[in-house]
């Protein structure tokens, strides 16, 4: 047998199940050909990597993001002690290149996207001629490769993911998704889109994550401002990409009525009825929406002026949810102007706007982002644990590094910390969630509701808040046993002869 490629996406905690398909596994598979055989998948959210898979000459390509870079690093060790080619990708080395060098074994390193770039990388390995550094930049739309489903293990995952843009045209100071992905969206063509999906329901798959960056990247505003420039250049491809989403929206209308699809936008589609009715004649019945702060002193601290607050913040949330669009809002905790009594006002704010589900995050000075750059310059190399600069966070042992690096003006680090997670404790208290689900209607809908909202708490919460590694264990357990119940709910039957309905676009030129 010859050398073999393994993905592997690094994990320190493994559930058994996982919520969501990591799709960059499956995206590299496909980018991998066949020509060295299926690439073996590893995934260690579901189960740590058996090392004494990988013989001498294999190739190890491992994705990293800032969470799972030290992981990432320890894997890269070992199987290049076990005489592999090893590959590094993913964000935190596309902007750290020098790192995986340095602490992870790696002989390369692929900045930007792997689509395209990746068989050279193989190649160059199997030939025992990798370059240090490969670029692999921003690839078109049209160039995003489908996924590898017919890798996929059996009855591990409980939703599957499909991308239809990359990139994002806002510039949120936490966030480094328009510094790496840019600004300027990237869609895939949607009969593209639709055929994978309909592969995903015909293993039985229902629910679809449409893991974008940002599913309404052109907003009502950007027309209006488009419109009032003298070249109409811009407004003309504005038009086109926001009929796109149409386009994407009325052939997701026409799978099977049992799917169920989930994506991130940001609050302003609330302003705009067409795309919400169209989400709903989608089945696009939940989305993950970046609330992020409750008062406009916050929402200026992460440039997120485009944002509500207050009473108006509340009446726009609501308008997802009256067009059956169930929201997960997400918050952060830990911006200078946060009070003692922000946290409380938080929850509170989260249960009037009918919120189906609530995270609440610490402020993290992500690589990649403004946050970052302004904390590391200001943050002297002489913070360290163990030895580590703080500024390089990620090489610290998860339950040793500080839960919160930026120093807050008014509160301690401990505070924050306690009071976020209380935050989550009441939004996700029995009686709370019991309330909450009511935004669905059978008693069977119900019960899945309070499991998966308690699966959630376990899954995210305790493991990532908490600072007792006796509670992230007991967390974890939970999370696995849960984890079990909940993917029964969310799978169907399979249809293996479901056919891709007639693309939209085709019927309007014919
Ligand atoms: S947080 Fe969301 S809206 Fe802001 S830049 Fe990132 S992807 Fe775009």
């Amino acid at each position: 047998m010859g050398p073999r490629i393994h993905l592997v996406n690094p994990s320190d905690v493994s559930f058994g199940i996982a919520v969501i398909t990591p799709r960059w596994l499956y995206v590299l598979a496909a980018a991998s050909g066949t020509a060295w055989g299926d690439p073996v998948l590893v995934d260690e959210t579901l189960e740590p990597f058996d090392f004494s898979t990988i013989a001498p000459g294999d190739v190890v390509g491992i994705g990293i993001h800032t969470g799972n870079a030290r992981r990432g690093y320890e894997i890269g060790r070992l199987a290049r002690a076990k005489g592999a080619w090893v590959a590094f990708g993913g964000i935190h080395a596309t902007l750290f290149p020098a790192e995986p060098h340095e602490y992870g074994g790696a002989h390369t390193v692929v900045r930007g996207d792997g689509d395209i770039v990746w068989p050279t990388v193989v190649r160059d390995c199997l030939k025992g001629a990798p370059c240090p550094q490969y670029e692999g930049g921003r690839v078109r739309g049209d160039d995003f490769l489908p996924a590898r489903w017919d890798l996929l293990p059996e009855g591990r995952y409980m939703w599957a993911s499909v991308q239809t843009v990359r990139g994002c045209p806002k510039h949120c100071s936490f966030c480094s998704v328009w510094r790496t992905d840019g600004q300027e969206p990237r869609q895939r063509a949607i009969d593209i889109v639709v055929q994978e999906i309909v592969e995903l329901r015909r293993r039985g798959f229902r629910f679809i994550a449409l893991a974008d960056d940002n599913f309404y990247p052109v907003t009502l505003d950007d027309l209006a401002k488009a419109r009032r420039r003298v070249d109409g250049s811009s407004l003309r491809q504005l038009e086109q990409l926001r009929q796109e989403r149409f386009d994407l929206m009325n052939a997701l209308a026409q799978l099977p009525d049992d799917m169920v699809f989930f994506t991130q936008i940001t609050m302003e589609a609330a302003e705009d009825t067409a795309f919400l009715e169209a989400m709903n004649r989608a089945r696009i019945r939940g989305a993950l929406i970046g609330v992020e702060a409750v008062t406009p002193a916050g929402l200026k601290d992460v440039y997120k002026g485009f944002n509500l607050v207050g009473e108006e913040l509340v009446d726009r949330l609501r308008l997802f949810s009256r067009h059956g669009v169930n929201v997960l809002g997400s918050f952060i905790f830990g911006l200078p102007s946060d009070r003692a009594e922000t946290f409380r006002t938080t929850v509170a704010l989260a249960e009037r706007a009918n919120l189906a589900f609530a995270q609440f995050v610490l402020l993290t000075p992500f690589p990649g982002t403004l946050d970052f750059e302004s904390w590391a310059t200001s943050t002297t190399d002489h913070q360290t644990v163990e030895g580590i600069p703080v500024t390089k966070y990620w090489l610290i042992p998860e339950i040793r590094r500080p839960k919160l690096l930026m120093p807050h003006p008014t509160l301690e680090a401990e505070e924050i910390r306690v009071r976020a997670q209380g935050a989550w404790d009441q939004f996700y208290s029995w009686r709370s969630v019991w309330r909450r689900s009511r935004l669905v209607t059978s008693l069977k809908s119900r019960v899945a509701f309070v499991l998966i909202s308690k699966l959630y708490r376990q899954m995210y919460a305790n493991t990532g808040i908490a600072t007792d590694s006796a509670r992230v264990d007991r967390s974890a357990s939970i999370a696995r046993i849960m984890a079990v119940a909940c993917r029964r709910l969310f799978m169907a039957r399979p249809m293996p002869d479901l056919e891709v309905p007639v693309s939209p676009t085709v019927e309007r030129v014919a």
